[in-house]
């Protein structure tokens, strides 16, 4: 058959369809990924990454053992049409399909502005030799990743006065009423002070995650004082590049790209999207990412074979995560095992021995082919959250 499939971005949800097409080695695909990075970082260790420096490495998987037949092209996407992708140097990659999978930047530390593996290693030692200098430390923002954060930064620095603010009245309001009880009571016990309904009237006057003692007003007419402060807030979609390139219907106005429910751009053929950069009515997770590029992979699979895309891609109509505080604790929640049943909340020790103990490196490791065994991305994905038996979700 001779076709190429360009895959561009190869975070979760591209490594996971370009690996799943690439293992095809009856369907004869060509599979060319398009990465700006030398390594995946895998985003959900990175927190981890910057208490724990010496576990780092850990997060940092390079590409060239991924593909077996197909090939990686470092590079970054400056726009798309129906026969193929061009990159910002000038230099283009002709493909019969396309899958646009270049997800969503978030401040640092949960995602480094770099494509060097290694200058985001130093940029995590060096906010660990800062925070380890910090005696109190003010996140923004008390969602999922700055929780998480509290978490880790209470378990390695037990002594340490951690200040979480948020102008929401509610953590994880889409979560039970048992999970946000269970979440405040583990968080009570780290010592974690959680200020809700609060904002900062200015940014604080230093620079994230540089040790200077600061102090900082709050719209409440209140003041933190604080040695280090992290944003763990606001997230952007890496959608910009493509506004020259897709018509304005597939794309939304915060630069997300319109699916189909079998995942192609609204209006194309043979163009795809996945994961944080599409307008699908769920939560922006790995897990969920990575579900989406199964339904990717079967779908350009028939379409080469000259068949329809048949399958379709279903948001959960309830939220999952595992969300752990620190390698022993932590909340989760997975949908019911039957319709209408109310949502199970896991308890501490299933989050830590699911998740919170490694984090799912090992599983990453399969996949990207520097661990022991070696998974196909649909299996490694089917291990994360959004992927579990129970059609749970993610973190
Ligand atoms: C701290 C933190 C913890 C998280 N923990 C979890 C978790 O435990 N479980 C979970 O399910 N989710 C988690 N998430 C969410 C998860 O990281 C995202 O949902 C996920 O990264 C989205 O995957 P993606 O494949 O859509 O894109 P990304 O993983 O964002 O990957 C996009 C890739 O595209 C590349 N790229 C960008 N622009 C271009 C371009 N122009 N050309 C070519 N390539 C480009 C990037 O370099 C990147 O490699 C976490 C997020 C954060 C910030």
């Amino acid at each position: 058959m001779g076709r190429t499939v360009a895959v561009v971005g190869g975070g979760y949800g591209g490594a996971a369809v370009a690996k799943a097409l690439d293992a095809d080695a009856d369907a004869g695909i060509e599979v060319v990924l398009v990465e700006p990075k030398d390594a995946f970082v895998h985003a959900a260790g990175s927190l981890r990454a910057l208490v724990q420096p010496e576990w780092a490495e850990n997060i940092f998987f390079p590409y060239d053992r991924l593909l077996a037949r197909g090939r990686v092209v470092r590079g970054r996407a400056a726009g798309v049409d129906a026969g193929g992708v061009t990159l910002a140097d000038g230099r283009r990659v002709e493909a019969d399909y396309v899958v646009l999978a270049t997800g969503s930047d978030y401040p640092f530390p949960a995602k480094a502005d770099t494509d060097d593996a290694a200058d985001a290693l130093d940029q995590l030692r060096a906010a660990h030799k800062e925070l380890s200098g910090a005696a109190r430390v003010l996140i923004t923002g008390a969602g999922p990743v700055g929780l998480e954060l509290a978490g880790e930064i209470a378990a390695v620095w037990p002594g340490k006065r951690i200040t979480v603010v948020d102008p929401a009245e509610e953590i994880m309001p889409s979560f039970t009423p048992e999970l946000r009880a269970e979440l405040h009571r583990q968080l009570d016990g780290l010592g974690v002070e959680l200020r809700l309904g609060t904002a900062l009237a200015d940014p604080p006057p230093v620079p994230a995650g540089r040790a200077d003692a600061f102090t900082v007003a709050t719209t409440g007419g209140g003041e933190i004082g604080a040695d280090i402060w992290f944003r763990c807030h606001g997230v952007r979609v890496n959608g910009g590049f493509l506004a020259g390139s897709l018509t304005p219907d597939a794309m939304t106005r915060q630069g997300q790209v319109r699916v189909t429910g079998t995942l192609q751009v609204r209006g194309y053929d043979n163009l795809y999207a996945l994961g944080d950069l599409t307008d699908l009515a769920e939560a922006k997770m790995a897990g969920y990412a990575m579900k989406h590029a199964a339904v990717v992979a079967e779908n350009v699979l028939a379409q080469v074979r000259g068949d329809r895309p048949g399958a379709v891609y279903r948001p959960s109509p309830v939220p999952s995560i595992l969300l752990p505080l620190g390698p022993g604790g932590g909340v989760g929640q997975f949908p019911p095992e039957s319709p209408g049943a109310a949502p199970a909340l896991l308890p501490a020790s299933t989050v830590a021995a699911y998740k919170g103990a490694d984090l799912f490196v090992g599983r990453f490791a399969e996949l990207f082919g520097t661990g022991t065994a070696t998974a196909t991305a649909t299996e490694a994905g089917a291990a994360t959250e959004a992927g579990t038996e129970t059609e749970a979700g993610t973190a």
